[in-house]
């Protein structure tokens, strides 16, 4: 394969959604893959839906996600610039070329006379094109004369594409959608430089793509109608184009049409990577990184949103993924998001990680919420509860790991509680007491024995002497939490806790 350079080319409309993420993420993956280059182009060369700060949030979303660009405006690269407003010169250039070969024209039509024209065609669909071309006011019409004493009177003109007199079919192979055929009579003559003298994104994106070498163009499915018009616009200018790869979209969890913002905020999950706030309404839209996701999980689940390894695998880095990533497996049709699968990857990213490179970051958790455990103690806790959680916060809104419970399951106390079972676990708590090193091997042990001398079930014992420790019926080892409080603590709640169940069980009476 030639050197693969792929580039992701937002618009800075707006935050970017995940679909935006995913598109990148290939593109990177592809890159890596096939030890190429992944740009990241800037295409702002719409002032009118340009947004203050979207440029920034999508490098630092990218950054997240890992996705850091090799050329693009931070790190700089020899094809710059890599923002759309400051390539004007080449876009002026390359519309002259095909002014001068005949392959573009100037139309002097005022959005008043396109108005009219679209009104009158109703209901049918006015289009400026092949067939209608002819009637208009362009400099195809109008004689060079006219044309001039137009430009020199100051009158605006856009400059638009010249789609072949004779209706063809436009063929090109799609590397995921396989052949890929239009006809070229349903084209309109784009726009490809606008009055006020800046390129519309089929110039600009075709120009950039050239000069960039850009050897596959990876985007989303909504931009496949505009690759018929692209195609022919290498080949008015003599350029071979590259390969298409057009993505699959990201459908609703209910399968039906596209994962928009609202979708969102119906179903309680984010669309963006980071919060997004609005510059103009000031409102925020939640990001998976403020919602506890790690970008590994995040990354992952959007790997596999399009994407399969041909087996049952679904955990990958994204090294790993960049091991196999072709664009061979990316599936041609829609691919329907579901939140709950993207808690699943949460889950396991954080489970897989491993307690000990969750250990800092806990123990800033902890710190935050007034609780000062050690790296050890950070390290039991998390060995403790890292199999029960999806995000790490939720460890410290688990209320009995850092203070003695306050609330007791009454339900579960009054099924599980017997008379005797008071009497049980006083006892034990004696033997207990005579533990000379309270470690989670040495409370099992004397547990056990203490079982076995007293011909106890587990069940009579264990249960009430979690329900004693946390107030709650299920969690870790109690062993492993009995050695975690020490003696003293453990000893504490248990006697607590047989005060607190037998009033609970006297009220019950
Ligand atoms: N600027 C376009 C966008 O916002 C880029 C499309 C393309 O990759 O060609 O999606």
């Amino acid at each position: 394969m030639t050197d693969v350079r792929v580039r992701f080319a937002p618009s800075p409309t707006g935050p970017l959604h995940m679909g935006g993420v995913r598109t990148a993420l290939y593109n990177w993956l592809f890159a890596r893959a096939h030890g190429g280059t992944f740009i990241l182009r800037i295409e702002d060369t719409d002032q009118g839906r340009f947004v203050e700060g979207a440029e920034a949030y999508i490098e630092e979303a990218l950054a997240w996600c890992g996705l850091s660009p090799d050329e693009g405006v931070r790190p700089g690269g020899e094809f710059g610039p890599y923002r759309q407003s400051e390539r004007s010169a080449m876009y002026r250039e390359a519309v002259q070329e095909l002014l001068d070969k005949g392959l573009a024209y100037e139309a002097f039509d005022t959005p008043e006379e396109l108005d009219a024209l679209r009104k009158a065609a109703e209901p049918d669909v006015f289009q400026y094109d092949a067939a209608t071309r002819g009637q208009l006011r362009n400099s195809l019409t109008l004689g060079a004369e006219e044309v001039a004493a137009l430009k020199a009177s100051g009158a605006p003109y856009a400059v638009r594409f010249k789609t072949p007199d004779a209706a063809e079919e436009v063929r090109f192979e799609d590397a995921i959608r396989g052949s890929v055929g239009f006809q070229s009579s349903v084209l309109d003559d784009k726009v490809l430089m606008k009055a006020d003298g800046l390129p519309t994104y089929h110039l600009a994106n075709v120009v950039d793509d050239h000069h960039m070498r850009i050897s596959h163009v990876i985007r989303g499915e909504e931009w496949l109608p505009s690759a018929p018009l692209h195609v022919l616009l290498y080949r008015a200018f003599g350029w071979d184009h590259p390969v298409f790869a057009h993505l699959p979209l990201i459908l609703k969890p209910t399968g039906n049409g596209k994962l928009s913002k609202r979708d969102g905020d119906a179903g309680g999950f984010p669309v963006f990577p980071t919060n997004w706030t609005d510059p103009k309404s000031g409102d925020t839209w939640p990001g998976y990184r403020e919602q506890g996701y790690a970008p590994e999980a995040f990354v992952n689940m959007l790997l596999m949103l399009g994407w399969n390894p041909g087996d049952e695998r679904e955990l990958f880095t994204a090294e790993e993924a960049a091991k196999e990533f072709s664009l061979e497996r990316v599936v041609k049709s829609g691919a329907r998001f579901n939140p709950d699968k993207a808690k699943w990857f949460q889950e396991q990213h954080l489970r897989n990680a491993g307690s000990e490179a969750h250990v800092n970051a806990l123990g800033g958790l902890a710190q935050a919420k007034g609780v000062s455990w050690d790296a050890a103690q950070c390290k039991d806790v998390l060995d403790m509860m890292l199999e029960r959680v999806a995000f790490l916060p939720e460890i410290l809104d688990t209320g009995w790991l850092t203070a003695a419970p306050t609330e007791f399951n009454a339900k579960l106390v009054r099924k599980k509680w017997k008379d005797e079972t008071s009497g049980y676990l006083n006892d034990l708590a004696q033997v207990l007491e005579g533990v000379a090193e309270f470690t989670s091997e040495n409370v099992e042990a004397e547990f056990k024995d203490f079982l076995e001398a007293r011909e106890l079930g587990f069940g009579q014992v264990l249960l009430p002497f979690r329900i004693a420790l946390t107030g709650e019926g299920g969690g870790p080892s109690m062993f492993d939490f009995a050695a975690f409080l020490g003696k003293e603590e453990t000893l504490a709640r248990l006697a607590q806790g047989i005060e607190v169940v037998e009033a609970i069980r006297a009220a019950g009476e």
